[in-house]
């Protein structure tokens, strides 16, 4: 029997998700048939609607629709509700819809992947939207020591820091280095764009990490190799946070290992 599942999200132009799942069925002899839902905002709800209707059993969730999904679920994980964001519908035998969130996960498992150890590290993560809450949650859980948000509009820096609630996290105001991690959570490296950040924060012996995944260095990557960074894109994360969807929708474990290697 086929099992459906897919992506959701708007625009989907150049999206990798079905490439990565498709590769995973095949690990585990699962027929698969993966959709890539490009739907605009008012759409949206009715397009999950129709999705699980007619017999899907799991959606990924990309931007801009993470906080909408959580908002639809019946059910959600302790990291969705924390981060307000969802990246993952999956349907429950009841019929409801349950809402999770593996950005965090997935981001987690590359850094050990790249030997970095978030504990008692200082972090800045550039951008407060769905996918800055799932790493900040992530680092926290990680045992992280500073977490500072950095974003274009800082009001909704705040709005993220007030739901975090912890103390290790707050506003990126005038401290220029001493952090061992920069985080791109912002969605600018989509549009060919660099989002403004004091340089210093990417000074030698900090990782720079893009969460956007590129076949040539983002403008960001680039940046901050000029300023002496070890940098990487989010490739390994996309997989990863893939692995922890397939996971939840088919109960089985992927090797990530033939897609880390090769992209
Ligand atoms: P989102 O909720 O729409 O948030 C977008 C963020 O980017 C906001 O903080 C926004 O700032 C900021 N931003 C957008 N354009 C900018 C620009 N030109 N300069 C500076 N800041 C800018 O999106 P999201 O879900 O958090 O996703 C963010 C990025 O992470 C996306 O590119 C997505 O593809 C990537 N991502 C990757 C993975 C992975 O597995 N590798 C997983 C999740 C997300 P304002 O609030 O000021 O508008």
């Amino acid at each position: 029997m086929t099992t459906r599942c897919g992506v959701i999200g708007y625009p989907l132009t150049h999206t990798r998700s079905p490439e990565l799942h498709q590769a995973f069925a095949a690990q585990s002899g699962i027929a698969l048939d993966y959709v890539v839902l490009s739907v605009e905002p008012e759409d949206f709800e009715r397009a999950v609607a129709g999705f699980f209707d007619a017999g899907g059993r799991g959606l990924n969730v990309t931007l801009p629709y993470k906080a909408n999904a959580l908002a639809l679920a019946g059910e959600a994980g302790e990291m969705a509700v924390r981060a307000g964001a969802a990246n993952v519908l999956t349907r429950l035998d009841d019929g409801r819809l349950r809402a999770d969130n593996v950005d965090g996960v997935g981001f987690l498992r590359d850094l050990k992947r790249l030997v970095f150890d978030p504990r008692g590290a200082r972090v800045c993560i550039l951008g407060a939207g769905g996918a800055a809450a799932g790493v900040a949650c992530a680092l926290l859980d990680a045992d992280a020591a500073e977490v500072a948000l950095l974003n274009r509009h800082a009001e909704r820096a705040g709005k993220l820091v007030a739901r975090l609630n912890d103390p290790r996290v707050h506003v990126h105001v005038t401290q220029t280095a001493g952090f061992d991690l920069l985080v791109n959570a912002t969605s600018a490296s989509l549009t060919g764009e660099c989002p403004d950040f004091p340089d210093t924060l990417a000074g030698p012996a900090v990782l720079a990490y893009d969460l956007v995944y590129a076949e040539t260095p983002t403008p960001f990557m680039q940046l901050a190799t000029e300023h002496g960074a070890r940098v990487s894109d989010g490739w390994g994360m996309l997989v990863e946070q893939a692995a922890e969807s397939f996971r939840l929708w088919h109960g089985l474990r992927a090797d990530t290992d033939p897609l880390l290697s090769n992209r």
